[in-house]
């Protein structure tokens, strides 16, 4: 058997030889360019499978990143981050992530591009503002890895967040959120109304009335400056339209707001000045 040490292997020089192991490859001590010192099994070394302790690797993935313009890419930060969070403990959130034992998985620690072509098919957009759409793991206890992994967008975590508001309606159950998609009904003022309803009005009283928008458009009832009238009462009033009341409840404005006696677009350009 040939004595290795001190010959080249790619970035590897032989060191020395280490303890067989019966039945199994000679396995050698070597330096890496790099300076990092690595076992190397005999068989891997003269086929060439290993060149190096990994660095050459990085730096192919690095180039080949530089070259491809991703590292300005939001997905490339999340990338990063998500490697922070799990290997980083000066991190904020590693206490939660590597510090609970949550790895990723080799494939995405070390190569970028392979994260990259995962993400863009399994729901990445890019076009997203950054932030807006995260990765996600399916179970929480897990690692960083494509089984476990979905991307969401903060409207879909919004969501989960505000799970805890659950209404069944003609046998179906969702979120408050899920049924104003649906129904196309504005989330806002639709959970507006649905507090209203709870605490016991004579409008809302169902769930089909918080459905319902011509209902909607009837019981518009406001409260300001001690006087409670609806909106026909506040339109004969004030000398508003009714429809423009409409609109502007239905896009969420504040009392003050829907009942502002004057040309909306003027006060809204001045307040901004
Ligand atoms: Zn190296």
């Amino acid at each position: 058997m040939k004595d290795l040490t001190g010959l080249k292997f790619g970035y590897f020089t032989v060191l020395e030889q280490c303890e067989k192991i019966p039945y199994q490859h000679r396995r050698w001590k070597c330096q890496c360019k790099c300076g990092k010192i690595k076992i190397v099994d005999e068989y891997n070394l003269i086929k060439g499978k290993s060149i190096s302790c990994g660095c050459y690797r990085k730096q192919l993935v690095s180039k080949k990143m530089t070259k491809h313009g991703k590292t300005n890419t939001k997905l490339f930060h999340v990338w990063l981050s998500m490697k922070d969070r799990c290997n980083n403990p000066n991190k904020k959130a590693y206490k939660d992530y590597g510090g609970r034992g949550i790895k990723v998985c080799d494939e995405w620690q070390n190569d970028f591009m392979s994260f990259y072509n995962w993400a863009i098919t399994n729901g990445y957009n890019e076009n997203l503002e950054s932030g807006q759409c995260t990765i996600e793991r399916i179970d929480v206890n897990g690692n960083y890895e494509p089984q476990n992994c979905t991307f969401k967008t903060t409207k879909e975590q919004a969501n989960n967040r505000r799970s805890n508001i659950i209404i069944e309606y003609n046998n179906e159950k969702h979120t408050l959120m899920e049924w104003c998609e649906k129904l196309g009904l504005n989330y806002k003022r639709t959970l507006r109304r649905y507090h209203v309803m709870i605490k016991g009005s004579k409008y809302i009283k169902t769930i089909e009335d918080l459905f319902n928008e011509t209902s909607l458009k009837r019981n518009i009832i406001l409260t300001y400056d001690n006087k409670t009238l609806n909106a026909s009462e506040w339109s004969r009033l004030l000398n508003i339209p009714q429809q423009t009341i409409w609109d502007r409840y239905n896009k969420g404005f504040c009392v003050d707001d829907i009942l502002y006696q004057g040309n909306f677009s003027k006060k809204l350009s001045q307040e901004s000045r």
